[in-house]
């Protein structure tokens, strides 16, 4: 089994349940550790939109292939009703499911970069990742790296706005918009 860390946001809402939604999705192809409190962040790239949620989880995965790991997140995407507008690709969405890392893999090809491309220069993923390795000795080095880019982005605007989700596992959408 790999360690696989998925960062979550959403800025449509109801964006709490799109999360759990999320988490009760992953938790049934993925074996659940552990997930964050809730953040909120301001956008970046396309800023005329709402505020995001985000959370950041962390799931042991016994896939050998990350790309079998982003088919899995791209199809829960889908299922969670994530609709692409070309014309904004960073525009508002139900639910967006980034793969942060995963354990011993480098990898960088269009469709697939982990460790993701931008995960040290944003703070509404470093913050909720740090929340979750901070007393995990073997990620003691990323735990050095994390404090030190959280405050080298101190002027983002980052937030915990609420308690980790509980409650979420196996449950289907319908059931979390209840
Ligand atoms: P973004 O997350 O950048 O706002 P999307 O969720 O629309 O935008 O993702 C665009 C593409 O990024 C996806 O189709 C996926 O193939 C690719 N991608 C590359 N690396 C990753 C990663 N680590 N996690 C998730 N998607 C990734
Ligand atoms: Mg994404």
């Amino acid at each position: 089994m790999k360690d696989v860390f998925f960062s979550l946001g959403s800025n449509i809402e109801p964006r709490e349940k799109y999360l759990a939604a999320a988490l009760s999705e992953l938790n049934k192809n993925f074996k659940f550790i552990s997930s964050s409190s809730l953040y909120s962040s301001s956008p970046v790239d396309d800023l005329a939109q709402s505020d995001f949620l985000n959370i950041c989880c962390w799931y042991a995965v016994d896939l050998d292939d990350p790309f079998a790991i982003l088919n899995i997140v791209k199809k829960i995407e889908d299922n969670i009703g994530r609709q692409k507008n070309p014309l904004r690709p960073k525009g508002p969405r139900t639910i967006d499911i980034d793969i942060i890392l995963i354990e011993n893999v480098n990898i960088k090809t269009p469709k697939l970069t982990v460790p993701h491309v931008s995960y040290l220069n944003r703070n509404f993923v470093a913050l909720p990742l740090l929340e979750l390795i901070k007393n995990v000795e073997k990620y003691s080095e990323l735990k050095n790296k994390l404090l030190r880019v959280v405050s080298e982005n101190s002027n983002q605007q980052v937030n915990i706005v609420g308690e980790p989700i509980h409650g979420f596992a196996n449950k289907s959408f319908s059931e979390n918009q209840e």
